[in-house]
């Protein structure tokens, strides 16, 4: 059995596959990463970078809540972070890693082996009973079962496409400019993550965040999950203008405050947008994806303000045409604008619909299929795979186009414990 990536998802496979009944004897684990078990997400070691939910809401295991709350507090130099904090990302990292750890240990004690492949897969021999996998590098291997969990990826094309990734930067690529400006491509998270950390690294600059709506992600309060029983009816059935009217008329005349509705949703939200036609998930995701994204991915409300007040910090409406490392082209109300810059980063976050590259092999060679709004097309049981070939199984970001809410800790704890329930007796 292999598992292709070793992000939250991938790590969580394993340590539930390790604590079965029935374990594999073998698993190979393939990722190339030098931090591998944190992904994108937990790799940052910016104290300013924090997780954009409460730690009492991040445990890893779905049957466990306080299993991030016991481990946060074992930790001597961890132990003051309350249960409504928002803790540093890197400290979610240290914590991964002690489950990878723990895993690791626990194979070694069942005599499973465990084989570490630091390279990317490359290509997928679609095989029965075996899948013959080439790694970057051309090593070569053989799994009974293969399970991708790819995660993050970031669209090479497009608006912002020039520019660099703000996770591939470092305080030196802008220290030299610490009074010139930095352009972000982007407002949502991303872009306020960067914006976090400049300021708290001095960065007395112009920092210059640009969206076509001018729309920061909202802060969290106090609000718990709502009741949404009776809004469902009316989110369940008609089309997208019909149904976004009854939301939106919820959030604003309803008795709860819009958060509990939005936080209500989220258990729902893969079977309401699996009830909506092909189109209206298109339109969804052209024209309202960025409006739901910053209601649904809030963030600390200390944290934000703090960068929205920063007299440094600016935000521009309009479409990026072009962005290259040092100038932007904007339009607005059909003007446009050159924007110079030292540094432009692509703040604009995954994308859902970018694959590795041998996915899209794999995919051409219809091995897999590719979903029409992004990801592979599954079944309820992970499998992207028909049955004439051994199995392929994803999870996390890759059933993008399937379930849409499938990105962050709380889904992907429920799918790496149901997905590893499904692998164990494979082996
Ligand atoms: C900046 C950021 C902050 C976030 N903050 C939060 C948060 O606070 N709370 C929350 O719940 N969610 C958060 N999320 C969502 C986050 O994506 C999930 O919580 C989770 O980390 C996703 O894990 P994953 O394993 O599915 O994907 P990833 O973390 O992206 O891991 C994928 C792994 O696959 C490997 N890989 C990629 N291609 C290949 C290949 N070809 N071969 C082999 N290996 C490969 C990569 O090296 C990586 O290790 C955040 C996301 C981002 C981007």
């Amino acid at each position: 059995m292999a598992i292709t990536g070793l992000g939250f998802s991938g790590t969580m496979v394993l340590a539930h596959l390790v604590n079965s009944a029935q374990p594999p004897k073998r698993i190979a684990l393939i990722d190339p990463s030098p931090k591998p078990w944190r992904g994108l997400a937990y790799s940052t070691h910016h104290p300013a970078h924090l997780l954009n939910v409460r730690a009492r809401a991040m445990s890893a295991y779905g049957g466990d809540a306080d299993h991030f709350l016991r481990w946060l507090h074992a930790q001597k130099e961890y132990a003051g972070f309350r249960a409504d904090d928002f803790v540093p990302r890197r400290i979610y990292g240290d914590y991964l890693e002690s489950i990878a750890r723990t895993a690791l240990e626990k194979a070694r004690a069942r005599q499973i082996e465990i084989v570490h492949l630091h390279a990317s897969l490359r290509t997928i021999g679609g095989g029965n009973p075996h899948h013959q996998l080439t790694l970057e590098g051309g090593a070569q291997l053989s799994a009974r079962a293969l399970v991708l969990a790819t995660g993050n990826r970031f669209d090479e094309a497009g608006e912002g496409a020039a520019t660099r990734h703000p996770w591939h930067i470092s305080a030196d690529d802008w220290k030299h400019g610490k009074h010139g400006r930095i352009v972000l491509v982007g407002a949502g998270l991303t872009a306020m993550d960067m914006a976090a950390s400049l300021l708290a690294d001095g960065y007395s600059g112009e920092i210059l965040m640009l969206s076509r709506h001018g729309l920061n992600p909202h802060a969290h309060n106090a609000s718990k999950a709502g009741d949404v029983d009776a809004l469902l009816a009316h989110l369940m059935r008609g089309g997208l203008s019909a149904r976004l009217f009854a939301l939106r008329r919820a959030m604003r005349e309803g008795t709860q405050d819009w958060r509990s509705i939005i936080d209500g949703l989220r258990g729902h939200t893969p079977i309401i947008w699996q009830s909506l036609n092909a189109q209206d998930q298109q339109r969804f995701l052209s024209r309202l994806l960025s409006f739901w994204n910053i209601h649904r991915h809030r963030m600390d409300a200390t944290q934000r303000a703090r960068i929205l007040a920063a007299p440094n910090v600016r935000h521009q409406r309009g479409q990026v045409l072009k962005a290259s490392a040092h100038h932007v082209q904007l339009r607005h109300s059909s003007r446009e604008q050159r924007i110079d810059a030292d540094v432009v980063l692509d703040c604009r976050g995954p994308s859902y619909r970018a694959l590795i590259p041998a996915l899209a092999d794999a995919s051409a060679g219809e091995l897999i299929a590719c979903h029409p709004q992004g990801g592979l097309i599954s079944n309820d049981a992970y499998r992207v795979n028909d049955p004439s070939c051994a199995p392929i199984y994803a999870l996390g970001a890759l059933l993008f186009g399937e379930r849409f809410e499938t990105t962050a800790v709380p889904e992907l704890r429920v799918q790496a414990e149901e997905l590893a329930k499904i692998l164990a007796p494979l082996s």
